[in-house]
Protein backbone atom coordinates (compact mmCIF):
# COMPACT_ATOMS: atom_id res chain seq x y z
CA UNK A 1 0.00 0.00 0.00
CA UNK A 2 2.88 2.09 1.13
CA UNK A 3 5.24 1.63 -2.16
CA UNK A 4 3.14 3.67 -4.38
CA UNK A 5 3.77 6.87 -2.40
CA UNK A 6 7.32 7.04 -2.81
CA UNK A 7 6.86 5.95 -6.27
CA UNK A 8 4.77 9.32 -7.12
CA UNK A 9 7.24 11.29 -4.85
CA UNK A 10 10.26 10.26 -7.13
CA UNK A 11 8.14 10.77 -9.93
CA UNK A 12 7.59 14.94 -8.69
CA UNK A 13 11.29 15.30 -7.73
CA UNK A 14 12.13 13.79 -11.00
CA UNK A 15 9.84 16.27 -12.61
CA UNK A 16 10.83 19.21 -10.00
CA UNK A 17 13.68 20.98 -12.86
CA UNK A 18 10.82 21.20 -15.59
CA UNK A 19 8.12 22.74 -13.06
CA UNK A 20 10.75 25.02 -12.11
CA UNK A 21 11.70 25.92 -15.51
CA UNK A 22 7.81 26.49 -16.42
CA UNK A 23 7.92 28.77 -13.11
CA UNK A 24 10.95 30.72 -13.84
CA UNK A 25 9.54 30.80 -17.44
CA UNK A 26 5.92 32.43 -17.28
CA UNK A 27 6.77 35.70 -15.44
CA UNK A 28 9.21 36.31 -17.90
CA UNK A 29 6.67 35.78 -20.87
CA UNK A 30 4.25 37.65 -19.39
CA UNK A 31 6.39 40.74 -19.31
CA UNK A 32 7.19 40.13 -22.30
CA UNK A 33 3.87 40.16 -23.39
CA UNK A 34 3.16 43.20 -21.28
CA UNK A 35 6.00 45.03 -23.06
CA UNK A 36 5.31 43.49 -26.83
CA UNK A 37 1.87 43.04 -27.45
CA UNK A 38 -0.52 45.90 -28.61
CA UNK A 39 -2.93 48.60 -26.44
CA UNK A 40 -6.07 47.92 -27.89
CA UNK A 41 -6.56 51.71 -29.54
CA UNK A 42 -8.73 54.03 -27.85
CA UNK A 43 -9.49 55.89 -30.95
CA UNK A 44 -9.76 54.67 -34.40
CA UNK A 45 -7.80 57.76 -36.87
CA UNK A 46 -8.41 58.48 -40.20
CA UNK A 47 -5.45 58.48 -42.60
CA UNK A 48 -4.71 61.77 -43.80
CA UNK A 49 -2.60 61.82 -47.02
CA UNK A 50 -3.76 65.08 -48.47
CA UNK A 51 -3.76 68.16 -44.88
CA UNK A 52 -5.52 70.70 -44.78
CA UNK A 53 -2.95 74.01 -45.76
CA UNK A 54 -3.83 77.41 -45.50
CA UNK A 55 -2.92 79.85 -48.26
CA UNK A 56 0.94 79.37 -47.72
CA UNK A 57 0.70 75.79 -48.36
CA UNK A 58 1.96 75.46 -44.32
CA UNK A 59 0.06 72.30 -42.92
CA UNK A 60 -3.08 74.05 -40.56
CA UNK A 61 -1.53 71.87 -37.14
CA UNK A 62 -4.00 70.06 -34.48
CA UNK A 63 -3.53 71.60 -31.40
CA UNK A 64 -5.37 69.85 -28.59
CA UNK A 65 -4.86 69.83 -24.89
CA UNK A 66 -3.20 67.70 -22.54
CA UNK A 67 -6.68 66.47 -21.16
CA UNK A 68 -8.04 66.40 -24.92
CA UNK A 69 -5.19 64.03 -25.89
CA UNK A 70 -5.24 61.81 -22.77
CA UNK A 71 -9.01 60.54 -23.80
CA UNK A 72 -7.87 59.59 -27.49
CA UNK A 73 -4.39 58.07 -26.86
CA UNK A 74 -3.43 55.14 -24.82
CA UNK A 75 -1.08 55.49 -21.75
CA UNK A 76 1.58 54.36 -23.71
CA UNK A 77 1.08 56.28 -27.36
CA UNK A 78 0.75 59.95 -24.81
CA UNK A 79 4.25 59.30 -23.44
CA UNK A 80 5.77 59.24 -26.64
CA UNK A 81 3.87 61.49 -28.67
CA UNK A 82 3.12 64.11 -25.87
CA UNK A 83 6.18 63.34 -23.72
CA UNK A 84 8.65 62.67 -26.22
CA UNK A 85 9.26 59.45 -23.91
CA UNK A 86 11.08 56.50 -25.57
CA UNK A 87 9.83 53.21 -26.09
CA UNK A 88 12.09 50.24 -24.73
CA UNK A 89 14.10 48.68 -27.78
CA UNK A 90 12.14 45.79 -28.68
CA UNK A 91 9.03 46.72 -27.08
CA UNK A 92 7.14 48.53 -29.38
CA UNK A 93 4.42 47.58 -32.11
CA UNK A 94 5.46 47.09 -36.00
CA UNK A 95 8.79 45.99 -35.43
CA UNK A 96 8.36 43.18 -37.46
CA UNK A 97 5.08 44.06 -39.52
CA UNK A 98 5.97 43.65 -43.14
CA UNK A 99 2.28 44.18 -44.61
CA UNK A 100 1.95 46.40 -47.79
CA UNK A 101 0.41 50.21 -46.24
CA UNK A 102 1.13 53.56 -45.04
CA UNK A 103 2.49 54.34 -40.74
CA UNK A 104 0.34 56.91 -39.97
CA UNK A 105 0.53 59.56 -36.93
CA UNK A 106 -1.32 57.77 -34.29
CA UNK A 107 -2.41 61.04 -33.02
CA UNK A 108 -3.69 63.05 -35.68
CA UNK A 109 -3.48 60.27 -38.39
CA UNK A 110 -1.04 62.32 -40.56
CA UNK A 111 0.32 59.97 -43.41
CA UNK A 112 4.15 59.58 -42.54
CA UNK A 113 5.46 56.35 -43.75
CA UNK A 114 4.98 54.18 -46.66
CA UNK A 115 5.72 50.47 -45.95
CA UNK A 116 7.74 50.21 -48.89
CA UNK A 117 10.69 52.23 -46.88
CA UNK A 118 10.71 49.95 -43.75
CA UNK A 119 13.55 47.94 -43.38
CA UNK A 120 15.23 45.93 -40.46
CA UNK A 121 17.91 48.48 -38.99
CA UNK A 122 18.54 45.59 -36.08
CA UNK A 123 17.90 48.39 -33.52
CA UNK A 124 14.48 47.46 -32.38
CA UNK A 125 12.60 50.42 -33.35
CA UNK A 126 10.75 49.95 -36.77
CA UNK A 127 12.54 52.37 -39.10
CA UNK A 128 12.15 53.83 -42.30
CA UNK A 129 14.94 55.18 -45.15
CA UNK A 130 12.40 57.98 -46.12
CA UNK A 131 9.18 59.83 -44.95
CA UNK A 132 5.80 60.09 -47.20
CA UNK A 133 5.49 64.16 -48.57
CA UNK A 134 8.11 66.71 -48.48
CA UNK A 135 6.93 67.83 -44.85
CA UNK A 136 4.86 65.63 -42.76
CA UNK A 137 8.01 64.61 -40.66
CA UNK A 138 9.67 67.87 -38.77
CA UNK A 139 13.20 67.93 -38.46
CA UNK A 140 13.81 69.67 -34.69
CA UNK A 141 17.41 69.88 -32.76
CA UNK A 142 17.45 68.00 -30.15
CA UNK A 143 20.44 68.76 -27.18
CA UNK A 144 18.75 66.04 -24.57
CA UNK A 145 20.49 63.73 -22.51
CA UNK A 146 24.43 65.38 -23.41
CA UNK A 147 24.01 64.72 -27.65
CA UNK A 148 22.67 65.99 -30.44
CA UNK A 149 20.41 64.80 -32.75
CA UNK A 150 17.44 65.43 -35.39
CA UNK A 151 14.40 64.44 -33.70
CA UNK A 152 11.38 64.30 -35.64
CA UNK A 153 7.91 65.39 -34.89
CA UNK A 154 4.71 64.94 -36.75
CA UNK A 155 4.27 68.47 -39.01
CA UNK A 156 1.00 68.11 -38.31
CA UNK A 157 0.46 67.51 -34.72
CA UNK A 158 3.95 68.29 -32.78
CA UNK A 159 3.49 64.49 -31.41
CA UNK A 160 7.09 63.48 -30.50
CA UNK A 161 8.06 60.40 -33.33
CA UNK A 162 11.47 59.57 -33.18
CA UNK A 163 14.71 60.77 -34.36
CA UNK A 164 16.43 60.81 -38.10
CA UNK A 165 20.46 59.25 -37.98
CA UNK A 166 22.42 59.55 -41.60
CA UNK A 167 23.55 55.98 -40.97
CA UNK A 168 20.33 54.41 -43.29
CA UNK A 169 20.91 52.53 -46.21
CA UNK A 170 20.29 53.75 -50.15
CA UNK A 171 18.73 55.38 -51.34
CA UNK A 172 18.83 58.42 -48.82
CA UNK A 173 21.12 56.97 -46.14
CA UNK A 174 19.18 58.33 -43.80
CA UNK A 175 17.45 56.17 -40.56
CA UNK A 176 14.34 57.16 -39.73
CA UNK A 177 13.87 55.36 -35.75
CA UNK A 178 10.33 55.47 -34.55
CA UNK A 179 8.96 55.08 -31.93
CA UNK A 180 5.92 51.95 -32.64
CA UNK A 181 3.62 53.44 -30.32
CA UNK A 182 3.53 56.80 -31.89
CA UNK A 183 3.08 55.50 -35.33
CA UNK A 184 -1.01 53.39 -36.56
CA UNK A 185 -0.50 51.45 -39.73
CA UNK A 186 -2.77 51.59 -42.54
CA UNK A 187 -3.17 48.12 -44.52
CA UNK A 188 -3.35 48.81 -47.79
CA UNK A 189 -6.41 48.26 -49.66
CA UNK A 190 -7.16 44.92 -51.08
CA UNK A 191 -8.04 45.02 -54.89
CA UNK A 192 -11.46 45.05 -56.16
CA UNK A 193 -10.22 43.68 -58.93
CA UNK A 194 -10.22 39.69 -57.35
CA UNK A 195 -13.98 39.82 -55.92
CA UNK A 196 -14.96 40.71 -59.78
CA UNK A 197 -12.27 38.10 -61.47
CA UNK A 198 -13.90 35.24 -58.89
CA UNK A 199 -17.23 36.13 -59.92
ZN1 LIG B 1 0.26 63.90 -35.84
Amino acid sequence: MLKPIPNCLSALLRLRPLVLAVLVALPTACSLADGGTDEPPKKEIILVTEPPRDADGRLIPVEKTPEQWREELTDREFYILRESGTERAGTGRYLDNKEQGVYACAGCGLALFESKTKFDSGTGWPSFYRPIGDDHVADVRDESHGMVRVENRCARCDGHLGHVFNDGPRPTGQRYCMNGYALRFVPAQSEPADDQNAG
